[in-house]
């Protein structure tokens, strides 16, 4: 029964934090059942606190988190009374599930003859805040043939510990030994949290593992935080096409585990002379039990040269070129700046440009280190792949088009009239200098 004395739970109202709205159109609004939402001429919400019944139906469905809630001093103390009751009533239920899982933050280190991928390290940089939030060591997990050398290269990127399985069975990657040394290592020494690249091996590789551990995994984060009430790790990706961002717990089941696309997060500065503990185990499984074989390992053949997860500039249109041959315009330009062309998904559909040059959500990650945008509205499935560029200028002729809300720079105006002015003056101080302008 309910105690009678015991205040009821507050609800607290939305609130709108200022500058973060990217004008996404009116989710916010739409989501809202008692009319409190209304939009500003910027495509801001401004919330009528009279009518909000604090459902916070508005703050889970924005793209842009960019609604909280909020309560009085005196609504928080209570709150902080719930939340002590609730705390001790959760620990209950997934106690047994997760106990003992507490050997730190580990992320799995793919590699292809001996050579890294850049995404374990851009997972070390991010591990490394996991662990350090949750107070634990940062590990790699390293599986391969003669993978010594990547050993320091793991402790330069910042791991404390590393294990390594190192059996010539391990040369290329196959699902079946790989899962076999892997939940061997995660068996034994049981991680709170393991991170993979979303890579094709990363995603084969972490499917197979979750799945036997019968834990849960979540593809292809954009943001991985600490909840510090309950050490639970914040899962966050775009869900249902894209149009909301949600952030996911596995709650009942260890390890927690996710994937994060190339480029996503940044990669930490390599320490050289870093050292730490090195923990290496025995491969128990013969190539006689493996039914996959390797033949021959045959290189890719690509028809594009295109180069956009590498690429320091990125020369990037939308459906605002108007056609395929107004492309020539980026092309232009990125010979100048010495950049790649991007482009958005709408242009791809079109058949403007091949699939490729697509940067989002269903194209790729890029995080260069200027990223013009041009004739892009700036919907959230284009902003999720190219959002963490280092200077992002968008050139676009409606002045409210979301895109404006992540650039650096943004002009107001048409993109004909701009992007030749833009060649002339860069060709004119290449002529003036004499110099390449490719370093930014
Ligand atoms: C599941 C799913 C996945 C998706 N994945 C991706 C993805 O990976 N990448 C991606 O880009 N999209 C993706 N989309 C599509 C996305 O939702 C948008 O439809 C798309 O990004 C819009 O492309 P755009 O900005 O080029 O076109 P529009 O939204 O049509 O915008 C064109 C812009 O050009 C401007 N413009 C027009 N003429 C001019 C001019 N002369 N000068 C200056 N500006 C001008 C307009 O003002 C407008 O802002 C995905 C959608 C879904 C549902």
């Amino acid at each position: 029964m309910a105690d009678a004395k015991r205040p009821r739970k507050p609800r607290g109202k939305a609130r709108y934090i200022e500058g973060k709205c990217i004008a996404c159109g009116d989710t916010c609004m739409a989501a809202c059942n008692t009319g409190a939402i209304e939009l500003n001429d910027n495509g801001e919400p401004v919330i009528h606190l009279a009518k909000c019944n604090g459902c916070k139906r508005c703050v889970k469905v924005c793209p842009a988190g960019a609604l909280e809630m909020f309560y009085t001093p005196d609504e928080q103390k209570i709150l902080e009374e719930y939340g002590k009751k609730e705390v001790a009533a959760a620990v209950k239920i997934p106690q047994k599930a997760i106990a003992g899982w507490d050997g730190g933050v580990w992320v799995f280190v793919e590699q292809h003859e001996g050579v890294a991928h850049s995404v374990s390290w851009e997972l070390l940089g991010e591990g490394r805040k996991l662990a350090q939030a949750l107070n634990v060591e940062l590990a790699a997990l390293l599986l391969g043939d003669n993978v010594n050398p990547l050993i320091q290269e793991a402790f330069g990127y910042g791991a404390d510990k590393v294990y390594v399985v190192d059996d010539p069975v391990l040369k290329y990657y196959r699902t079946q030994p790989y899962l076999h040394g892997c939940l061997n290592m995660i068996n034994k020494y049981k991680p709170e949290i393991v991170l993979v690249g979303a890579t094709g091996q990363g995603r084969d590789l972490a499917g197979a593992v979750a799945t036997h551990l019968k834990t849960g995994l979540t593809a292809d984060c954009t943001g991985l935080s600490i909840s510090m009430e309950d050490r639970l790790l914040e899962q966050t990706r775009p869900a249902f096409g894209g149009n909301i961002m949600a952030t996911i717990l596995t709650e009942t089941a260890r390890p927690q585990m996710s994937t994060v696309r190339p480029h996503v997060m940044a990669k930490p500065e390599f320490q050289e002379g870093q050292t730490g503990e090195i923990v290496q185990e025995p491969f128990d499984l013969s190539e006689e039990l493996i039914a996959t074989k390797i033949l021959e390992i045959v290189p890719l053949k690509s028809d594009s040269t295109v180069n956009l997860a590498g690429a320091r500039i990125i020369v990037s249109g939308g459906r605002g070129m108007m056609g395929p041959e107004n492309f020539n315009l980026l092309r232009e330009l990125a010979g100048l700046l010495g950049a790649e062309v991007g482009s958005s998904r709408s242009a791809v559909d079109a058949g403007w440009m091949p699939h490729a040059h697509q940067v989002g959500q269903t194209g790729k990650t890029v995080s260069p280190k200027l990223y013009i945008a041009c004739g892009i509205s700036g919907a959230i499935q284009h902003l999720v792949g190219m959002q963490t560029s280092e200077f992002i200028i968008a050139i676009n002729k409606d002045k409210n088009a979301p895109i404006f809300d992540v650039a650096h720079l943004g002009i107001v105006g048409d993109l004909f009239d701009i992007i030749p002015a833009v060649i002339e003056q860069v060709r004119k101080q290449k002529e003036a200098t004499g110099q390449a302008l490719a370093a930014v």
